[in-house]
């Protein structure tokens, strides 16, 4: 996806509307234009990224700090019903990510309320999640 044609680059360039709640020199967030639920803010960093792991640590710093705020908030603006909060971050196709310029999701919970996600987690062995952690912990 060139940044050309990325619909987030186009919202912070000013050539799409938005919903914004908090701008900085490096961070935008905005109302999410089909929301979870109603207070639904996506925290997106200014210069176009992809995915997570192509964005430097001091920009994910500064990116996680307006996810706290915009988190903090949530429970208490006018309008916004609160009673829990999910962070969504999705990277690559198969992890739900549908726009290709790197967001936080902050997503307004209460009971009884429309998000489903249907999980199957599974039940390895103590030896098979050792034998992962170490494949991970030698990568990082
Ligand atoms: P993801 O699946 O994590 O890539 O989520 C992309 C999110 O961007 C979805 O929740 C969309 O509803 C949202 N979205 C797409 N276009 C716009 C837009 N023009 N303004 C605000 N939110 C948008
Ligand atoms: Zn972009």
């Amino acid at each position: 996806m060139s940044v050309h044609s990325c619909v987030f680059c186009k919202i912070i360039q000013g050539e799409l509307p938005s919903s914004i709640v908090h701008e900085n020199e490096h961070v935008i967030a905005f109302l999410d234009i089909n929301p979870i639920n109603p207070g639904h803010v996506l925290i997106v960093p200014k210069q176009h990224y992809g995915s997570l792991k192509e964005v430097p640590t001091e920009t994910a710093m500064q990116l996680f700090k307006v996810v706290l705020d915009v988190e903090k908030a949530v429970w208490v603006a006018d309008g916004v019903r609160c009673e829990g909060t999910n962070l969504l971050q999705n990277n690559g196709k198969s992890a739900w990510q549908d726009v290709f310029h790197v967001h936080f999701h902050v997503i307004p919970r209460y009971k009884g309320d429309n998000f489903k996600i249907k999980i199957e987690a599974g039940k390895p062995s103590r030896e098979e999640l050792d034998t992962m952690a170490s494949h991970i912990r030698d990568s990082i």
